[in-house]
Order: structure tokens, then C-alpha cells, then sequence
């Protein structure tokens, strides 16, 4: 066990104090890490942030390394990653719905080198990311957490209409099919390699998309999705409202002036070609 501050010479960050509260910068901290879990931190950032358009980061904020509690915090083998701080932008993980292509980009990239990697959509990790090596990587159907990831980019960035709910099914076994063929990946997923290239050209695509404009669609997209997890007692009056303002005859012909989406497949022949 050693004490580090920063990691690649990114400061480390604690930002959950009253005077410093979540989705601020923090103030460094040393934090307490297991020496061999540094190594693959290390390692995940290099690869995560030479990757990423927007380059090394000027501060990353952690929940915490070793905390005294069971499990992998205890033995300082877990890391809580729970925001990134460009110069001028900031992923917040619980703004994952309006970041979805940056956020899942650098997820992609830290399931290399993590088994174990709680996002968003797992329960209780709606703020931040738990990541640790107590299983090696690889791809389980049996996994939710594995599963919820899969799910997410198969529709937040391969546009498959698929339902997000950590259970593998034929659904999300076709869809991944489709989206392996697509990219030139052999199947199965379940087999490492196979896996592994997934990752790294879901990043790469991901990564790019996230540098392109969100469209007027995009943020509609985003709305509905965040009126969808409202509780239901406001939700169906939101929805009421939402579905109104979409199904006027104005807004409509405006809604199909704009341009859809970004153009996937070229993004993906420029990541396969490079
Ligand atoms: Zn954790």
C-alpha cells in the first residue's frame, strides 16, 4: 500500500465535502492505493486519455481508493472515479445522458483493464464509477453490469433500438451480432479477443462521435429519456406535455427540417481505417 496525489501527473481530487460538493473541482487529496492496482490505473488513464479528443485532463475527481469497508476499497483495490475536468469541459458522471458518447468512450477504454466496471445504469453508481480487478476482463452474458454496458452502446452509439435492462437475451444477442459484423469482429463476444477489439473500436467511435454537434434531435432524445425516469406521478403529465409540443404540425415540420443523426457508418470506416 503506498499514498499517491495524482496519477500520471493528474491531480486527484475529492469533491464531496460540504465546502467542496459533488461536480466541483475538490481539493487534492492523498489517497492510499495497493501498489499493483496503481500500475493498472496508470496504464488505463495513459490509454483512456490518449484516446480522448479532449486529451489529458487537468483534474480528476475520486470518491475514494481505499476506504475501510469490505470488499476491494478495503484492500485498496478499487478506484470511484467521479469526474473528469478538461480545461474547458467537464464529464460529470451523473450527467451521463447528455454525455453519453464521451462518457461511454472512456468507459470503453477502462474495461480493458478493469473486470469490474459499475456505470450509470447499476444501481447505486448513478454518480460515479466503480472500477476494480477482482475479475479478470472479459465478456459474461451472465454479467448485468457487463450486460448494462453493452446494451448502452449498442443503442447510444450504435443507434440498435434495444432495451437497456442488463439481462442478454436474443435481442441483444442480434443486435451484437450485427454490430460485430459491421465493425469486422469475429464472434462470439465471449471470447477475450474478440472482446477487446469491440472495446477499443467502441471507444475510438464513440470518441469521435462526441466531437461531433448534438443535433436538435439529440437533445429532444435526451429530454424524453430524462422524463422517462421521473417518478410516475409526474411523469405521465411531463409526457402529456412532451408528446404535445412533438405532434404539432409546426414543430413537426421543423423536427424533419433538421438533419438526423451524425453519420454513423462514416465515423465507423474512418476508426476501421485508421
Ligand atoms: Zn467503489
Amino acid at each position: 500500500m503506498k499514498a499517491i496525489n495524482s496519477i500520471n501527473n493528474i491531480p486527484l481530487h475529492y469533491a464531496r465535502l460540504v465546502n467542496h460538493p459533488y461536480g466541483t473541482l475538490g481539493e487534492q487529496r492523498n489517497f492510499s492505493i495497493d501498489s499493483n492496482f496503481h500500475e493498472v490505473l496508470k496504464d488505463a488513464f495513459d490509454e483512456v486519455f490518449a484516446n480522448c479528443p479532449l486529451g489529458k485532463p487537468e483534474v480528476v475527481t475520486t470518491a475514494g481508493i481505499f476506504v475501510n469497508k469490505p470488499g476491494q476499497h478495503g484492500h485498496g483495490t478499487a478506484f470511484d472515479l467521479d469526474a473528469v475536468f478538461w480545461k474547458d469541459k467537464t464529464l460529470i458522471t451523473t450527467n451521463f445522458i447528455h454525455q453519453k458518447e464521451l462518457y461511454l468512450g472512456i468507459e470503453s477504454f477502462l474495461r480493458k483493464h478493469f473486470g469490474i466496471v459499475l456505470n450509470y445504469y447499476y444501481r447505486g453508481h448513478e454518480d460515479h464509477w466503480h472500477l476494480d480487478t477482482s475479475v479478470s476482463v472479459d465478456y459474461n452474458e451472465s454479467s448485468k453490469s457487463e450486460t448494462l454496458y453493452l446494451q448502452m452502446v449498442l443503442k447510444y452509439i450504435y443507434g440498435k433500438p434495444v432495451i437497456i435492462d442488463g439481462l442478454s437475451g436474443p435481442q441483444t444477442r442480434n443486435y451484437t451480432n450485427e454490430v460485430f459484423n459491421r465493425l469486422n469482429i469475429n464472434t462470439p463476444i465471449t471470447t477475450k479477443a474478440n472482446y477487446l477489439k469491440f472495446l477499443d473500436i467502441t471507444g475510438k467511435v464513440a470518441f469521435k462521435l462526441s466531437e461531433e454537434k448534438t443535433t436538435p434531435l439529440q437533445l429532444l432524445e435526451n429530454l424524453e429519456t430524462v422524463i422517462n425516469q421521473l417518478p410516475a406521478a409526474n411523469k405521465h403529465v411531463v409526457k402529456g406535455a412532451f408528446n404535445t409540443f412533438v405532434d404539432n404540425d409546426e414543430t413537426a415540420t421543423w423536427l424533419n427540417s433538421v438533419t438526423n443523426h451524425h453519420d454513423l457508418d462514416s465515423v465507423i470506416d474512418h476508426v476501421l481505417a485508421s
